[in-house]
C-alpha cells in the first residue's frame, strides 16, 4: 500500500530528530535517529514495505485507522503532493532520482517567545524557563535534547525542495529557518510552496524580509481568540495589539489564515474570532493535553456550549467542532484543572474569571 512520504518527504521534530511525517508514530526518541540516513537500511525497508505490502507498516497506524473510518489521512495528502510532482519514479534506496527530500516539514528547535497553555516545554523555550522555575506546572524538561539540530544537509539540498513547511517553536526566531530561506533565495529556488505557521509576535526584517522574496507563501497565524482572551491562552507576552498589527503586515506578502485551537478554555465563545476576523479562520479541536481536550468535558457543560452557540446563531457554522466535542471523552482528565489553572494564573498574574467566566464556572463545578 503506497504512501509517497518516505520517498519524497522529511519531518523534523522540535528536538531535531527526523521521522517519516507528522503522523508517524514516535515510540522512543532515541529510535528516531534511525531515520537520519535518507539512504539507510531503515528507510529502505519502509520504502520496500510501501511498494510491496498490502498493509501500511506499524509506524503508520494513525493513517491506517483514519482510513478505516473514512477520514482523510496524511497519507492521502502526501500522495496528492506526489501527483503534483508529476509522479517521479520511486526508488527504494534514493526515494527518487533526486536522492533527497522534495518536501520538508521542519520544527527543528523549541525556540519560542510565548507560553501557550496547551503547548509544552518541548515546543517552547519560554515554557521550558517557566518549567525550571515552577516544576509543578510542567513535565520534566530534557534541556540537552534541544537546539542542536544541524541544518547543513537540508541547506545543501535546498535545490531539491518543492514544498517547505516551517513551524516551531516560532519559525521567525529560528536561525536554521533563516539560513535555509537565505540559501533558497541565493540559488533562485523562490517559487516553491512555502507554508509558515507563526505566532505573529515578531515581524522582523531578518525573517519576513526573506519570506517576501518568495512568490507562493501561505501563512497560518496561531490565534485562539480575539484580544485579551488570546493573551490569556498564549501567555502574557502575546501582546494582542502587536500581533494584530503584524497579522495585517504578513497578509500583504502571503495568503493568510488564522489557525485556532479550540480547547476547554475557549469552547464557550471560540466562534467570536470568526465574527471579528477579516481573514479566514481554521478551527481545530485540541486533544492533548487531555485536560484541554473538549471531548473530555462533562456532558452538561457540552450541552451548555451548544446552547450558547445556538443562542448566538453560530451552531450550524461551527457544527464540526461541536461534533468532535460530542465524541465520548474521559471527563476525569478535567479533574484538577481548576487547581492547575489557579496555580498557573498566580504565576502569570492573569485570572481565568476575568477572561473566560463561563469556563471558570465550569471548572468550579468540576472541582
Ligand atoms: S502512511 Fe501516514 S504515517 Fe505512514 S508515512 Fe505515510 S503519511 Fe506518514
Amino acid at each position: 500500500m503506497l504512501c509517497a512520504a518516505p520517498f519524497i518527504h522529511r519531518f523534523i521534530y522540535n528536538d531535531g530528530l527526523p521521522n517519516l511525517c507528522c503522523a508517524a508514530q514516535r515510540e522512543a526518541t532515541e529510535c528516531d535517529s534511525q531515520f537520519q540516513d535518507w539512504n539507510g537500511s531503515v528507510m529502505q525497508e519502509i520504502r520496500r514495505h510501501m511498494l510491496e505490502e498490502d498493509t501500511l507498516p506499524n509506524i503508520c497506524s494513525q493513517c491506517a485507522e483514519e482510513e478505516k473510518v473514512g477520514l482523510p489521512s496524511t497519507r492521502a495528502v502526501h500522495n496528492e503532493t506526489y501527483k503534483d510532482l508529476g509522479e517521479p519514479e520511486l526508488d527504494i534506496v534514493t526515494g527518487t532520482a533526486i536522492d533527497a527530500p522534495l518536501t520538508l516539514d521542519l520544527r527543528m528547535n523549541n525556540i519560542c517567545n510565548l507560553s501557550c497553555r496547551m503547548c509544552g516545554p518541548s515546543s517552547s523555550s519560554q515554557l521550558a524557563k517557566e518549567a525550571e522555575k515552577h516544576p509543578d506546572l510542567w513535565p520534566p524538561v530534557y534541556f540537552d535534547r534541544y537546539n542542536k539540530f544541524d541544518p547543513t544537509e537540508i541547506i545543501e539540498n535546498a535545490g531539491a525542495i518543492f514544498e517547505l513547511k516551517l513551524l516551531g517553536g516560532e519559525p521567525s526566531l529560528q536561525p536554521e529557518a533563516k539560513a535555509l530561506l537565505q540559501q533558497l533565495i541565493s540559488i533562485g529556488n523562490t517559487h516553491i510552496k512555502l507554508f509558515i505557521t507563526t505566532n505573529g509576535t515578531n515581524y522582523s526584517k531578518s525573517f519576513w524580509g526573506l519570506v517576501e522574496k518568495f512568490s507562493n507563501v501561505h501563512v497560518n497565524v496561531s490565534i485562539d481568540a480575539w484580544g485579551k482572551q488570546h493573551e490569556y491562552i498564549r501567555g502574557p507576552a502575546a501582546d494582542w495589539k502587536t500581533i494584530w498589527t503584524n497579522v495585517r503586515k504578513i497578509s500583504n506578502i502571503s495568503q493568510l489564515g488564522l489557525q485556532q485551537t479550540v480547547t476547554t478554555l475557549n469552547i464557550f465563545d471560540f466562534w467570536k474570532l470568526r465574527e471579528y476576523s477579516p481573514f479566514p479562520v481554521y478551527s481545530f479541536a485540541c486533544y492533548l493535553p487531555e485536560k484541554y481536550g473538549i471531548e473530555n468535558m462533562p456532558l452538561k457543560w457540552k450541552e451548555r456550549a451548544i446552547k450558547i452557540a445556538k443562542e448566538n446563531n453560530v451552531y450550524e457554522q461551527e457544527k464540526h467542532i461541536f461534533g468532535l466535542m460530542m465524541n465520548e471523552g474521559k471527563p476525569h482528565y478535567m479533574k484538577g484543572l481548576k487547581q492547575y489553572t489557579e496555580l498557573m494564573d498566580n504565576v502569570r498574574g492573569q485570572h481565568l474569571i476575568d477572561y473566560y467566566p463561563t469556563t471558570w464556572e465550569m471548572l468550579e463545578d468540576i472541582g
